[in-house]
């Protein structure tokens, strides 16, 4: 039976060796195969956020919005005030549970949609009055917009401000140098550029998030709790069995798999080929005469986000061709653009992207 390829942004396809490691028989969570799962994991995890020896990475059962959660729980409490870059729909989930949790919020928010968040305003206001934190999404799926990641972390840590990064659509795709860019929380979810089913929340931490969790005087609840957490992760890292919430231990097995597939191909190489591929989409579009929902020097590498214009039933019709893609997100214009996302495996294996390529060439050009 033939089955269609899913090019969403998110879920997306998975490589055969993550199928197979899908596909393992269950283990205990203490036995020797998910210990040396887990901990590799961990320790591979640093290597693709280009993160130093002393942060802290968690692999949690969990979706995306779990991570975003647990990141604002630790490091915010009722009465802080933080500014969060709002560059679409996820920005205003950050911005809708830090105030469900009495934090005050400073939004920074994009002028248009498709535009990105003034930075010249958060340079001024970090400046002017005392923030503990920032948060910002590095690539907002629902606009395709990808945010300066790499000056936002330099306006905070010339501030002492923390920095937090939703990179759900944007790990393991887009360039980010934790260590160098001196971010201080960065998570994503296992459906996207790592090339897994929904169902995990990772992230990676600095110690000095990790010292701002300690200084809260409630703390979040204990199931996302870093301080819970974090000694389960340090037993794992070295190679011990530890309990505390059962982890997803298939999950934790193919993660395994899919960062060293990741790191064999090296994450200069990771960013750099999703950058082509968003190019050759780019370009394609271009040709057409179809237009791009983010502004061009802003465009997302992991997924596109194009209006309609007169292909009303382009789904469709790449579906027909074999194709899953995905319609608009953002509720303001959702009905006016479509999204394809080609990211994790589709983007490296050349023939998910070449087919769906071939497939919108032809449809495009018989308009
Ligand atoms: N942030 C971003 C940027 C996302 O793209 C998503 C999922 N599309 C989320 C957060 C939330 O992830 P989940 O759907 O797994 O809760």
């Amino acid at each position: 039976m033939t089955r269609d390829i899913l090019m969403i942004p998110g879920p997306v396809e998975l490589s055969p060796a993550v199928y197979k490691a899908l596909a393992a028989p269950i283990a205990s969570h203490v036995s020797p195969t998910i210990i040396e799962a887990h901990g590799a994991a961990l320790e591979n995890m640093r290597r693709v956020w280009l993160a130093g020896p002393e942060t802290q990475p968690f692999i949690i059962a969990g979706s995306g919005t779990i991570a975003m959660e647990m990141a604002i729980t630790n490091i915010c409490e009722a009465g802080d005030k933080v500014i969060v870059l709002n560059s679409g729909y996820f920005g205003d989930r950050n911005e809708k549970m830090l105030k469900r949790l009495g934090v005050e919020v400073r939004a920074i928010k994009a002028e248009k949609i498709g535009a990105h968040p003034d930075l010249e305003l958060l340079e001024k206001e970090l400046s002017e009055d005392n923030y503990k934190a920032v948060f910002g999404t590095h690539v907002d799926t629902s606009t395709g917009v990808r945010l300066d990641v790499e000056k936002v972390s330099k306006h905070c840590r010339q501030s002492g401000t923390l920095s937090i990064f939703d990179g759900v659509c944007a790990t393991a795709a887009e360039t980010f140098r934790m260590q160098d860019w001196g971010a201080d929380v960065y998570y994503t979810a296992s459906q996207k550029a790592l090339g897994l089913p929904p169902g995990l929340a990772l992230m990676v931490c600095s110690e000095k998030a990790i010292k701002a969790r300690k200084t809260l005087k409630s703390g979040p609840p204990l199931s996302m709790d870093w301080l819970a957490w974090r000694p389960i992760m340090q037993a794992y890292e070295n190679r011990k069995g530890s309990y505390f919430s059962t982890p997803a231990t298939g999950l934790i097995s193919a993660l395994d798999v899919s960062l060293e597939e990741i790191l064999s191909v090296g994450m200069e190489e990771i960013f750099s080929l999703h950058q082509r591929v968003g190019d050759r989409f780019r370009s394609l579009f271009e040709e057409h005469h179809l237009s791009i929902l983010p502004e061009s020097k802003y465009a997302a590498n992991t997924l596109s986000a194009v209006y309609y214009g007169e292909h009303q039933t382009i789904l469709q019709q790449v579906k027909e061709g074999g194709y899953v893609i995905a319609g608009g997100l953002h509720p303001e214009i959702k009905a006016t653009y479509f999204r394809i996302g080609h990211m994790g495996y589709s983007a490296r294996n050349g023939k998910d992207v070449q087919g769906l390529i071939d497939v919108l060439k032809k449809l495009l050009s018989e308009k």
